[in-house]
């Protein structure tokens, strides 16, 4: 950008963020390339539960909040209804799912927002389906990325340098734009350092964050109506679990400690730390399950967020997108979401340049503001959440420490107002912005005490 011709576009990465950004790329440009390292599978169901090597997280919870799973049935029209035939679970965010944060227990209602629960590989292979009906886009598997090509000024990208799986040499791949989705591990501050733009700036808060996971059978209404359990860390009880249910009748236990707390990979030791919990509720639901696998751990140092929008240059013809741009702890299950949420943002900007082909050009600039308008919310949910555990390193501006002082009168207060648990989880949810918790009648709500209560219907 700005983009003078719109026939080519490369998107690196195909996991979630890049194939939603094929999605919206594919309304702009003529030809949509999607460069990916693994291969891709491409019958969804039969291949519905393998994991890929460039996704090792897959193996972990993945829940799609209700904005995400909005997102894309937007994107893709029919797509929830087809997930739930494929054996996803939608599930009421609140209605369905226990909340037990800062020690409460959150009421319970039906509120109308569907969140989609299934293992990641399935939601991704739904996803890649789709993309690959779509005109104009193809896919590149098999193919390394290794480095951008640009003008000898530096000032415009023109393509990207990969490596075919067992090929002799790189080969050169000409693009109008470059967009980049590889993760956590972009090298894009490299390559803009490389071209003569220096580095973004980045914000860390490291949270030390390391996850177990396990699959089981659990025996019939181990979960009551609930199809999630989420039990939240607290400075007091740093341990977090969530215990959601799975395609094929399956359900997933991940288990989260912080700042060097592992949880055991050992079966016997993981169900001590399950049941080392503030709550015994996700405890008491494996207790009697068949377990389908042996643990398996990630580790996850911290939340990173690249603030690209505070460059001073930057090359046209390029941008990034999804975790490139912002990784958040996975705890508050943001990430598809937040890639979902900058696609919707890249589509807006997309469409008004399309509106003002003869006004002001589109700039880099203008994308990451507006890239980083949609990351704002989910980052001050994780990283100023994880904030509120006193050995987490981070900045802990008077903003954020008051919000992590109000937080657990919220979910207090939501323990006896089932108003305050609505309000809470459309924010959890990324529906509304967190700033919503301050309204006044909020306040007020918080700051009252018990009030009404109104049980789970
Ligand atoms: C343990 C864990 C649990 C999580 N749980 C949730 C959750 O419950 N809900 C949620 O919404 N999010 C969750 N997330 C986050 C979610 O996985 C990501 O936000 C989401 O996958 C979007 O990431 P991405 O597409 O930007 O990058 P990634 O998913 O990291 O994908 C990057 C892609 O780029 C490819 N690639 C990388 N380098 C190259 C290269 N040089 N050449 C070619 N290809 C390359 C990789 O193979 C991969 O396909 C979790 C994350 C973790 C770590």
């Amino acid at each position: 950008m700005p983009h003078t011709r719109r026939d080519h576009a490369v998107v690196l990465g195909a996991s979630m963020a890049g194939l939603l950004a094929a999605r919206v790329l594919s309304e702009s440009f003529g030809r949509v390339t999607v460069v990916e390292r693994d291969a891709l599978p491409v019958d969804v169901l039969a291949t519905g539960s393998r994991h890929r090597r460039g996704v090792p997280q897959s193996r972990h919870v993945h829940v799609l909040l209700a904005r995400g799973a909005s997102i894309l049935e937007d994107l893709f029209p029919g797509f929830v209804a087809e997930a739930e035939v494929a054996g996803a679970r939608t599930t009421d965010a609140l209605g369905q799912v226990r909340l037990l944060l800062s020690g409460q227990r959150l009421l319970q209602t039906d509120i109308g927002l569907r969140s989609l629960l299934c293992g990641r590989p399935l939601l991704e292979n739904l996803v890649r389906a789709r993309v690959r009906a779509l005109d104009g886009v193809r896919f590149l598997e098999r193919h390394d990325i290794v480095g951008l090509t640009a003008t000898p000024d530096g000032r415009r990208v023109t393509g990207v340098r990969i490596h075919a799986d067992g090929g002799e040499q790189e080969t050169a791949l000409d693009a109008d734009l470059v967009l980049d989705a590889t993760g956590r591990a972009s090298r894009a501050p490299v390559w803009l350092h490389d071209l003569g733009h220096g580095r973004p700036t980045v914000d860390t808060v490291q949270v030390g964050l390391a996850y177990a996971t396990r699959t089981y059978r659990l025996p019939q209404g181990a979960m009551g109506k609930d199809q999630l359990i989420l039990n939240n860390a607290t400075p007091e009880n740093q341990r977090a679990a969530v215990l959601a249910e799975q395609e094929n009748g399956l359900a997933r236990l991940t288990l989260a400690g912080m700042l060097g707390d592992r949880p055991p990979l050992d079966p016997k030791a993981f169900d001590a730390f399950a049941a080392s919990l503030h709550f015994p509720d996700i405890f008491e639901a494996i207790r009697d399950a068949e377990p389908l696998d042996d643990p398996v751990g990630f580790q996850y140092p911290a939340n990173v967020r690249h603030r690209y929008e505070r460059m001073r240059s930057f090359p046209d013809g390029f941008l990034v997108l999804g975790d490139a741009v912002s990784a958040f702890n996975p705890v508050y299950g943001q990430g598809m979401t937040s890639a979902a949420m900058q696609a919707e943002a890249m589509r807006a900007v997309l469409a008004d340049d399309r509106d003002a082909r003869n006004g002001k050009p589109l700039t880099w600039r203008r994308y990451f503001q507006a890239i980083a308008k949609a990351v704002n919310p989910p980052w001050q949910i994780s990283a100023g959440g994880d904030l509120a555990f006193p050995d987490v390193r981070g900045r802990r501006t008077p903003a954020v420490r008051m919000i992590n002082a109000y937080l657990p009168k919220v979910h207090a207060a939501a323990a006896h107002d089932v108003d305050m648990s609505v309000a809470f989880i459309r924010v959890g949810s990324l529906m509304d912005r967190p700033e919503s918790l301050l309204r006044p009648d909020i306040i007020f709500r918080v700051l009252r005490g018990p009030g009404r209560r109104h049980p789970r219907g």
